[in-house]
């Protein structure tokens, strides 16, 4: 009884050991490599994105469309020219929102 109970729950802690172990031996693989840095690089990269992605944002609707598209009525997305389905008094309608 006290062996069958036994052997199960050391494989059991065996497998649980095994795998930490080659987790934290890959995880010292790295950061013995290079996780110190790029953290470093990320943490100072991540405040320059969000810093950036509003002047992307604001640059995207700031360009023109372009003469062969068009900026649907209803969704207000741009559309290509292929794409416009009815217009009324200027009123551009897409095929998805006119369908
Ligand atoms: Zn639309």
């Amino acid at each position: 009884m006290a062996t069958d109970y036994d052997s199960p729950r050391k494989t059991d802690d065996d497998l649980s050991e095994d795998s930490l172990q080659e987790l934290q031996a890959r995880r010292s693989d790295k950061s013995s490599g290079s996780i110190d840095i790029d953290e470093t690089d990320l943490a100072e990269s991540l405040e320059l994105p969000g810093a950036d992605l509003s002047n992307e944002e604001l640059s995207l609707r700031v360009i023109p469309r372009q003469a062969d598209e068009f900026t649907c009525s209803r969704c207000f997305l741009v559309h290509h020219r292929s794409q416009l389905a009815s217009e009324k008094n200027g009123q551009q309608v897409c095929r998805e929102c006119a369908a």
